[in-house]
């Protein structure tokens, strides 16, 4: 029987195609999830994080602009 579960270890890093360590994102199962090596992960999680930092923003801008 081989073992049907996908390590990450086994894949390739989407951005650079060096040996992955981790899949990611993980927060729902219904979101598909890549492997990504350690440094890539970093950077997809910096700029997941302006992201949110951008769309926070744009609230605050529209909460000021409400008043
Ligand atoms: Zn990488």
């Amino acid at each position: 029987m081989k073992d049907k579960i996908i390590h990450a270890k086994d894949c390739k890093c989407v951005v650079c195609g060096k040996q992955a360590e981790v899949f990611w994102p993980c927060i729902d199962p219904d979101i598909p999830t890549n492997p990504y090596c350690r440094e890539c992960l970093k950077k997809e999680q910096a700029k997941l994080l302006i992201e949110l930092h951008k769309i926070d923003e744009k609230y605050n801008k529209q909460k000021g602009q409400q008043q």
